[in-house]
C-alpha cells in the first residue's frame, strides 16, 4: 500500500523545493546576461569573493541565521535572494493547493518560474532572453495539448493576438516616437505568454500590465523628474499581469461578464 503523506506536509514539501528552486533561479538570474557558466564556480560572496559554504546557503533560512550578511566580510546579502527563494516557494504550494499533483501544476509553476526569472533579468539588464520567451513558447504550446485551462487552439490564437497585438503597438510606437519604445523581447513575451493563458488571458495581461505600468511610469516620471525619457522594462508589469491571470482571471471574467454585463 502506498504510504500518503498528510496534505500539511507535501505542502511543506511542496514549499522547501519551491524555495530551493528560487535558489538556483537567482543563480540563473545573476550568471545567466553575465554569460557564466550555472553550475561552476559554486557560490560566491560579491564582496570578499569567498566560497559560501552549503550551510550557509540553505534558501531563506541562511539569510535569517547570518542576518542578511555575509559570514566572512559582513557585506549584506541582497534582499533579492530570499525574496525569489520565498516568492517562488510561494507560487509553488498556491497552485499545488489548487490542482495537486495533475500535470496542470507543473504546467502553471513551469510558466510562472520562466516569468520569475525572465522579469529579473529585464530589470537587471533590460533584456529578455530569446532562450525563455520564445523556448518557453514552443514549451507552452506543446503543454497546450494536456492542459485542464486551455485548448491547443486558444493557445494558438494567444500566441497570435499576443505577439500581433504587440507588434502592432511597437511600429505604431516607433512610428509616432521615431523611438524604439517596447523592445522586440516584450513582443516574443507576450506571445509566450499567450500560449499559457490564450487569448483572454493576453487580454487581461495587457490591461493589466498597462494600468500597474503607467502608474508606476508616472511615479518615476516624477521622481526622477527628467520629462518622458525615463527607461522601465515593461516585461515585470506583462509578468505581472500574466501571474495575475492565473490566479484572479477566472474570477475576474466572472465578475465582469456576468455581474457587470449580465451575460
Ligand atoms: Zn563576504
Amino acid at each position: 500500500m502506498p504510504v500518503v503523506l498528510p496534505m500539511t506536509i507535501q505542502q511543506v514539501l511542496v514549499f522547501v523545493v519551491g524555495c530551493c528552486l528560487g535558489s538556483f533561479f537567482n543563480v540563473v538570474i545573476h550568471r545567466l546576461p553575465a554569460g557564466e557558466s550555472l553550475v561552476h564556480p559554486g557560490s560566491r560572496c560579491p564582496g570578499c569573493r569567498r566560497e559560501i559554504a552549503f550551510y550557509d546557503n540553505i534558501p531563506l533560512l541562511s539569510y535569517v541565521l547570518l542576518r542578511g550578511k555575509c559570514r566572512h566580510c559582513g557585506k549584506p546579502i541582497g534582499l533579492r535572494y530570499p525574496f525569489v527563494e520565498a516568492l517562488t516557494g510561494l507560487f509553488a504550494v498556491l497552485l499545488f493547493r489548487r490542482y495537486g499533483w495533475h500535470a496542470q501544476f507543473g504546467i502553471e509553476f513551469f510558466f510562472i518560474s520562466l516569468l520569475i526569472v525572465i522579469t529579473y533579468i529585464d530589470l537587471d539588464t533590460f533584456k529578455i532572453f530569446d532562450l525563455f520567451s520564445l523556448g518557453g513558447l514552443v514549451a507552452g504550446f506543446g503543454f497546450s495539448f494536456i492542459s485542464i485551462q486551455v485548448t491547443w487552439e486558444e493557445s494558438l490564437v494567444g500566441i497570435i493576438l499576443g505577439g500581433g497585438l504587440f507588434f502592432l503597438i511597437e511600429k505604431g510606437y516607433q512610428w509616432i516616437r521615431h523611438d524604439e519604445g517596447l523592445g522586440r523581447g516584450d513582443v516574443y513575451l507576450l506571445a509566450m505568454i499567450g500560449a499559457y493563458v490564450g487569448w483572454a488571458g493576453v487580454v487581461f495581461t495587457i490591461l493589466v500590465a498597462s494600468v500597474i505600468g503607467a502608474a508606476v511610469g508616472m511615479i518615476a516620471m516624477r521622481r526622477a523628474n527628467e520629462g518622458l525619457k525615463t527607461a522601465i522594462p515593461f516585461g515585470p508589469f506583462l509578468s505581472l499581469g500574466a501571474i495575475g491571470y492565473i490566479f484572479f482571471g477566472h474570477s475576474f471574467y466572472a465578475w465582469y461578464l456576468g455581474d457587470l454585463l449580465g451575460i
